[in-house]
């Protein structure tokens, strides 16, 4: 089988690769699309230990069963599916308590974390075990079930903090997890969304996803654009969906005192803040990480029509132009949202 083999920031090559042969309790998935995450991009960009080289990126994907591996009795072949990129240990007191995206053992498709390369989806098939395969409805489509994951994470975020007499929620930035946020935001029924980023393209597809205000942060000043939606108070609560360091004491500038920080974007530096800010004020500062029963919600609210993600995604590339579709990506100026690859 074709696989598209990341070798190091800048270097993606494709290469020949036996069909993995699924062990007992597993099965074999045939790809159809992969969604390209800005993780995959950021290890493109800069090496990680999270994504050391060579590895098979790709965690949001969809395909079918192809194949059963011995003992497996909830799947059925020719099956559509998306997959729980976590590989949990199952055996530890955060698996335990059902809250996987927690565990101290876990690996992921598509990164090194735990410390070892465990394959992911921008290649012909993968076997997986049958406990993380997350089945799809007929009516929902390869291209939005290779967006599930990310809902997962957006989901769980949405729900972080979350409290019925929500009026007013800020989402720093509009790349596509923050797009996905004001969809779950919305679905929530949260009556007031404010939008911040520098792209108002970005912008403006806030807006089609159901933002109610959106802020330029290049040529407006968001705190006060913040007060002014929100009765001077400051919002609700402020969700960061953006990987800058600055987006954080930005955030204490635009919650109300007793509101509520929720962190979802991955940063890679510190950052100083003034905890004063957090006692003095009685901020909530919480950290949403993955997900744990997400997935599979937002995918029976794609069966049920209750959710929309297609229109996020804005290129489709083949595996063999997979290095293209990251190399588009890359560029500063690209007006991308999501770009997928279609594998067969
Ligand atoms: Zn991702
Ligand atoms: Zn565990």
């Amino acid at each position: 089988m074709k696989a598209l083999v990341y070798k190091g920031p800048g270097i993606l090559e494709l290469e020949e690769r036996p069909v993995p042969v699924p062990s007992k309790g597993e099965v074999l998935i045939k790809i159809k699309k992969v969604s390209i995450c800005g993780s995959d991009l950021g290890a493109y960009r800069v090496a990680s230990d999270r994504f050391r080289a060579p590895l098979v990126l790709g965690h949001e994907f969809s395909g079918d069963i192809e194949e059963l591996g011995e003992g497996v009795t909830n799947l059925t072949k020719a099956q559509r599916v998306t997959v729980n990129p976590m590989v949990l240990c199952n055996d530890c007191f955060f698996c335990e308590r059902g809250e996987g995206n927690l565990c101290g053992n876990r690996k992921s498709m598509g990164t090194a974390i735990g410390g070892i390369q465990t394959h992911g989806a921008m290649e012909e098939y993968v076997a997986v075990p049958e406990w993380m395969v997350v089945p799809i409805a007929d009516n929902v489509s390869y291209e939005a079930a290779a967006m599930l994951e990310p809902c997962g994470v957006t989901l769980a975020c949405a729900k972080k903090g979350f409290t019925e007499d929500e009026k007013n929620t800020v989402v720093i930035g509009a790349g596509p997890i923050g797009l996905l946020i004001v969809k779950f935001l919305k679905a929530l029924g949260v009556p007031n969304v404010i939008v911040s980023d520098i792209l108002d393209t970005r912008l403006e597809k806030a807006k089609e996803c159901g933002a109610n205000q959106i802020i330029n942060a290049g040529n407006q000043n968001v705190e006060e654009m913040v007060k002014k939606y929100t009765d001077g108070y400051g919002a609700d609560r402020v969700i960061i969906a953006a990987g800058v360091g600055a987006s954080i004491n930005q955030s204490f500038q635009l919650v109300r005192n007793g509101g509520t920080i929720v962190l979802v974007a991955l940063m890679h530096e510190h950052v100083e803040i003034d905890p004063m800010e957090i006692v003095g004020r009685g901020l909530k500062f919480l950290g949403s990480y993955m997900f744990t029963t997400e997935m599979a919600e937002a995918a029976q609210m794609l069966a049920d029509k209750k959710l929309e993600v297609e229109d996020l995604i804005t290129s489709c590339y083949d595996l063999a132009d997979g290095k293209k579709a990251f190399d588009v990506l890359n560029d500063p100026h690209n007006t991308e949202i999501k770009v997928q690859i279609s594998i067969s």
